[in-house]
């Protein structure tokens, strides 16, 4: 597959959209979340088919990005009396939220969390839809050392300590610290202080990789020491999909006039309206949502004309879009600790394989899930899927032995190299600010709003940011 995600042993394409010339009413029916369905994956024709010419190219509202913002924009606004439609560029909805069942299991190559349940609006949508959730227990975690021994009841206590050690160091350099520096530089400049040994420093570095920059989607080197950590948290437990979050999205689509495969160009917008020029044609409304990823925003992938207020392009350039990505991999039987939620790996260098998620007892099957972010989950987007598995299955066998078998199926991700991501999501470099996610959600004029996780400055990088933004937008048109 072309670009962003290289995933192998597909199934065959059960491609809904194209049939019906790239415009999808969804109506709950399940969605085609073949990874060869993404507009990344097979070459785009050079001159894609024009747009169905009997469908109406006028709208009241035009939403641009069928992500959880996009979606929960138009949801809102059609409820509020709008004529919306929805231009998506890929020939499927949910963006960053991805169910793919190539496998044969439904697993998400983007969110799997319902992050902190309590009063969060994905759980009352889950609610609603009838969901099914399994919470994940991240004290229920097994952890090795670099030369793939269990780590010993005391190791493990140590391994904590360091955990809670990071936190408070972290929390009083925010207060003491003069200037913003990267929260590498902070981290580095103590450690390298304090001389310690080495496996206590790669210990140091796993928490750092684990705690942090799986949180963050970016390498501590790009991250604000006064603000990587600012957003607002629900609080109670965390939850995945054993169905995936493509329900969810399928549920908020649910009738929705949404044109799949319309990639967006450029966005005209006047006192009288807005045009958007698409690869497929041209369409107008009064007033448009915009909930394009920032990835795409920064990439310039998009042309506005009047341009965007230099104040945006500045907060744009400001904040960062790194990567988290996963590696999926299925084998005949479980090898491993079978009722682990999470593996941990105290790896040489640092965030190289230190976090794997155990879908046997969440999930009921022989699955394991890998997480890389930064450094790391960025070097091997680069790197063929035959290279990544090597690499993965050599920690594997380091922890296991030599016996460890080849994955009878895996899935890579490559956010990074996502044409309509080009990231995972949205976090504060040194210099940037929580007030940059109120910039990028101010709208321009009375006619271009704003939504996506990086307009949310309570939860920006999640999935419940992106849907509350959304929200807000819809209201924000309709004022
Ligand atoms: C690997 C990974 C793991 C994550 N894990 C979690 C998690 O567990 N929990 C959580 O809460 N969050 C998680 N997130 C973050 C979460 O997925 C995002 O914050 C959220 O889905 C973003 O939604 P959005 O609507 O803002 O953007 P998107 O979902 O990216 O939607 C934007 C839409 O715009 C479309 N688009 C782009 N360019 C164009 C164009 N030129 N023309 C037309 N359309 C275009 C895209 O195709 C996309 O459909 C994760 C993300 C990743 C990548």
């Amino acid at each position: 597959m072309k670009g962003c995600f290289m995933l192998s042993r597909r199934d065959t394409l059960k491609l809904i959209a194209a049939s019906l010339g790239g415009l999808l009413l969804v109506r709950c029916a399940p969605l085609p979340f073949s990874p060869s369905n993404e507009a990344g994956a097979t070459p785009r024709p050079a001159s894609p088919a024009p747009a169905d010419s009997s469908l109406p190219s006028r709208a009241d509202v035009l939403v641009l990005g069928a992500g959880m913002a996009g979606l929960s924009s138009a949801r809102e606004l059609t409820r509020r009396g709008y004529i919306v439609i929805v231009l998506e560029a890929r020939e499927r909805i949910g963006g960053r939220t991805w169910t793919d069942a190539s496998l044969g299991l439904p697993l998400d190559l983007g969110a799997s969390w319902i992050h902190g349940t309590n009063g969060n609006p994905l759980t009352q949508l889950a609610d609603e839809a009838g969901v099914k959730r399994v919470r994940t227990d991240y004290d229920n975690i097994t952890r090795y050392a670099s030369d793939g021994r269990e780590l010993s009841a005391r190791e493990d206590a140590d391994l904590d300590e360091i955990f809670e050690t990071l936190e408070e160091l972290i929390a009083g350099w925010q207060e003491e610290f003069e200037d913003d520096v990267s929260l590498q530089s902070a981290i580095q400049a103590y450690l390298e202080a304090e001389d310690l040994p080495v496996e206590t420093l790669r210990k140091a570095w796993y928490a750092v990789n684990t705690a942090i920059e799986h949180e963050y989607a970016a390498d501590v080197s790009d991250l604000s020491l006064y603000w990587f950590d600012d957003a607002d948290d629900y609080g109670g437990n965390d939850v995945i999909f054993p169905g995936g979050y493509g329900q969810l999205v399928s549920h908020l689509a649910d009738g929705l006039d949404i044109r799949l495969g319309h990639v967006v160009r450029s966005v005209e917008a006047g006192a009288s309206g807005v045009r958007i020029q698409t690869d497929r044609g041209q369409f107008e409304a009064d007033k448009a949502v915009v909930a394009i990823p920032l990835g795409v925003l920064k990439g310039q992938d998009i042309s506005f004309n009047p341009p965007l207020p230099a104040e945006k392009r500045r907060a744009m350039a400001r904040m960062g879009f790194g990567v988290l990505n996963k590696v999926y991999l299925q084998f005949d039987e479980v090898f491993w600790e079978a009722d682990a939620h999470l593996l941990g790996y105290v790896s040489e260098r640092k965030g190289e394989w230190c976090e794997w998620l155990n879908l046997a007892p969440l999930v009921g099957a022989p699955v394991l899930l890998a997480f890389n972010a930064g450094r790391f989950g960025l070097e091997i987007e680069s790197w063929s899927d035959e290279q990544v598995l090597a690499s993965a299955l050599s920690v594997l066998r380091r922890i296991y032995g030599p016996d460890v078998p080849q994955p009878r199926g895996w899935l890579v991700t490559r956010w990074g190299r996502d044409p309509f991501a080009r990231g995972s999501y949205s976090s504060l470099m040194p210099g940037a600010s929580p007030d940059d996610y109120d910039t990028m959600a101010a709208p321009v004029g009375k006619t271009l709003f704003f939504a996506g996780e990086h307009t949310h400055k309570k939860h920006p990088a999640t999935v419940h940011g992106a849907l509350l933004s959304g929200l807000r937008a819809a209201r924000e048109v309709d004022d």
